[in-house]
């Protein structure tokens, strides 16, 4: 198999599946009692948090574990507006658990604005900058998009957004650049931050909210008071151990540059054939959005798929919608975002299992064309 819809979730490390299992059989404990057992389970969750912060560049005050990104996301909308009656801006390229929380707060009667996006897939900074005002409380922008990989500059953005709202948080959805994108995240001026540890090589159902120091947020959920009061609720113990553990392996084996060479090659070729490619904005290069002229994309996947290809049609999380919001926001035609693929690398992509994937993605691209499949 030739998996190549990392955006979607990717392959658990072995460390990360290690840690998980040494935190599941023998550091069981609760990690809120106070016997030494509970006392090392706590500490377990501390160096956790650490590696995380260090390698992301926060503090470990800053980072609250979450049950996946969504939550994240929707914690911000819920609880991370002070004044209600204040506008709230984002992009028309978020996710749908930004999109949607956004839209829940819309149906409250809150004034939400969507700022377009350009062609090249990024947000268009001028009109964002237009929408923001002094009543503006929040604006959220995501980092980079899970359908086509194009990098919103967030440090510029969140500085042009504070210099018109001083007032206003700034949030980004960073699931697709966590790591991924240089910028150590206390640079980038945000007061929240979004991630998820699927994409990074651990367990699904394990997130966690950037919170800057001395920013102010609501608790998401109250009770025992976990995660310093803001997320109570038992840690999930196993796979902040796997988080950190797959961050640390992740940081050992990622080279970003490595991986925008394959997908430039991919692009390459996917263009040579008569392809588009989707955004043409700085790109993280882990995430290739294809328009393949003449075809039902998901004709094509499953197509490839009897053959052992793993691509993406759009995000996995909106696989049940009809359409595509952001590619529709970017310009696309209807036909346009039927015949689009998205491919996803990770740090575990080989260059050779991409090139040979491409390659027969466009031969049987070509064979639907011609009526010449079976
Ligand atoms: N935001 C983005 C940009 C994503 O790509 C995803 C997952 O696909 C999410 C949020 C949701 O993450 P989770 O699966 O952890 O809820």
């Amino acid at each position: 198999m030739i998996y190549l819809d990392n955006a979607a979730t990717t392959k658990v490390f072995e460390t990360a599946i290690d840690a998980a299992n040494t935190a599941m059989r023998e550091e069981y404990f609760n990690p809120n009692a106070t016997y030494k057992y509970g006392v090392a389970a706590k500490k377990n969750i501390e160096l956790a948090r650490k590696t995380i912060a260090d390698a992301v560049g926060a503090k470990s005050e800053e980072l609250v574990f979450t049950s996946c990104a969504t939550e994240s996301n929707n914690w911000v909308f819920a609880r991370g507006i002070k004044n209600a009656k204040g506008n709230v801006v984002i992009s028309a390229g978020e996710h749908s658990s930004v999109y949607e929380a956004a839209t829940a707060l819309k149906n409250r009667g809150v004034d939400v604005r969507i700022a377009p996006l350009t062609p090249s897939g990024t947000v268009d900074e001028n009109a964002l900058y237009g929408l923001v005002d002094a009543d503006t409380c929040l604006v959220s922008v995501i980092h980079v998009s899970n359908e086509t990989g194009v990098i919103n500059p967030i440090k510029r953005i969140c500085k042009g957004v504070k210099a018109r709202a001083p007032r206003a948080l700034f949030h980004s959805d960073g699931v697709q650049a966590f790591l991924k994108c240089a910028e150590p995240l206390d640079g980038l001026g945000v007061d929240f931050y979004s991630a998820s540890a699927h994409k990074l090589g651990a367990p699904k159902g394990i997130g966690l909210l950037y919170i800057k120091q001395g920013v102010n947020v609501a608790p998401f959920m109250c009770g025992g008071g976990q995660e310093n009061g803001l997320r109570s609720g038992t840690q999930n113990t196993p796979y902040i151990a796997a988080y950190a553990a797959a961050v640390s392996q992740f940081k050992r084996d990622s080279d970003s540059a490595e991986i925008a060479a394959i997908r430039a090659e991919l692009a390459e070729m996917f263009v040579k054939r008569g392809c588009k490619i989707v955004g043409d904005g700085e790109n993280s290069g882990y995430i290739l959005c294809v328009c393949v002229p003449g075809v039902k994309a998901e004709i094509l996947q499953n197509l490839v798929h009897e053959r052992g290809i793993i691509i993406g049609k759009g995000a996995a999380c909106a696989g049940a919608k009809r359409g595509n919001r952001v590619l529709a926001a970017m310009g696309l035609s209807p036909k346009e975002i039927e015949g689009c693929i998205r491919i996803s690398l990770f740090c575990d992509t080989a260059r050779a299992d991409a090139i040979a994937a491409a390659q027969i993605i466009s031969e049987t691209a070509d064979k639907l064309r011609s009526g010449n499949v079976g």
